[in-house]
């Protein structure tokens, strides 16, 4: 058995996860960010021994922990690095949680996670795949021959921060017109609140119980499907931009699969058919007899756990 946690900006999500990869106990606290590190690994270790505890286990039987954290991971010295999000610029995580707990622990960015997480137990026989998490930000994940390409300081696979627009959207690392900026969940929901001011009739006001605040990316595919023309505007303009973020990656990593995650990947095929279509418009390799295959995640919500666990079953980073 491991213990994987998923350390967010909102929550700390720890999961007790069994040797067929299912989590089968879970338990969430707030992170409540900004505050002292040492608080944050107090939660931690409190959540894994009452795991342990109400599974009948002890902390020392676990096989490993591996934690997914918002940030650059330092594999050298254990600490994370730029978790601007927390508040946090440089604290020590491996070295007191391990020793408080009694087993081994690791860790890697929370997206290089979710991305080994579902290469491993999606049954890829691929040896290279990327994948783009699209939630309030986007994250990426490289995986180049079978292991986690963290680059030389543990912060490769920013593909949010990417130039789209120069001069566009103020993006949460300082720049502008960043793919997150425009393509992220957060993104879209801006965009359809934008619309919803000129369109009063569209059906985005029903679903969002006439409260602009309520509306989330789900609402406007929600709508579109419902066949509003508000909303099927802004999935043919969103689906635009990630087709542009998508190509970009594909011409420079041609990988064998580009694997979409997060909370808008649940719209499934509204999103990944114009998607596929739109991204094989744009990539260089239009004639190449082999092409990358673009597909949506399997593990889904459970991937921040999963993928965390999994981490401490062997470093794999090259
Ligand atoms: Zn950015």
């Amino acid at each position: 058995m491991r213990i994987g946690i998923d350390l967010g900006g909102t929550n700390i999500a720890a999961g007790l996860v069994d040797d067929r990869l299912h989590v089968v106990d879970r338990m969430s606290v707030k992170t409540n960010a900004p505050r002292p590190m040492e608080g944050i690994i107090a939660d931690m270790v409190r959540m894994t021994r009452e795991l342990c505890a109400r599974n009948g286990l002890s902390a020392s039987e676990l096989d490993g922990v591996g934690v997914g954290v918002p940030c650059t991971a330092n594999q050298q010295n254990g600490c994370m690095e730029d978790a601007n999000n927390l508040g946090i610029d440089d604290a020590p995580l491996i070295g007191p949680l391990s020793e408080q707990l009694g087993v081994p622990v690791h860790f890697d960015n929370d997206a290089n996670a979710a991305a080994w997480g579902e290469y491993v137990t999606g049954g890829y026989a691929e040896d290279s795949f990327l994948m783009m998490t699209i939630g309030t930000g986007i994250g990426g994940g490289i995986i180049l021959d079978g292991k986690i390409w963290a680059g030389i300081n543990g912060a490769a696979g920013e593909f949010g921060h990417m130039t789209l627009r120069m001069g566009g959207e103020p993006c949460s690392c300082g720049r502008r017109g960043c793919f997150e900026a425009m393509a992220s969940a957060n993104a879209l929901i801006a965009q359809a609140r934008d619309a919803m001011k000129d369109s009063p009739d569209s059906a985005l006001w029903t679903l969002c119980g006439g409260d602009i605040a309520n509306v989330e990316a789900k609402t406007v595919f929600d709508a579109a499907a419902a066949g509003d023309q508000t909303a099927g505007a802004l999935i043919d303009a969103y689906t635009t931009i990630l087709a542009e973020g998508a190509a970009n990656l594909i011409n420079i990593f041609a990988p064998a699969v580009l694997c979409v995650g997060g909370g808008v990947s649940r719209a499934g095929e509204a999103l990944m058919k114009p998607l596929r279509e739109k991204t094989a418009r744009l990539i260089c390799s239009k004639n190449a007899k082999r092409s990358t295959v673009i597909t949506a995640a399997k593990l889904d919500n459970d991937a921040g756990i999963v993928g965390a666990a999994l981490l401490g079953m062997g470093r794999q980073t090259t």
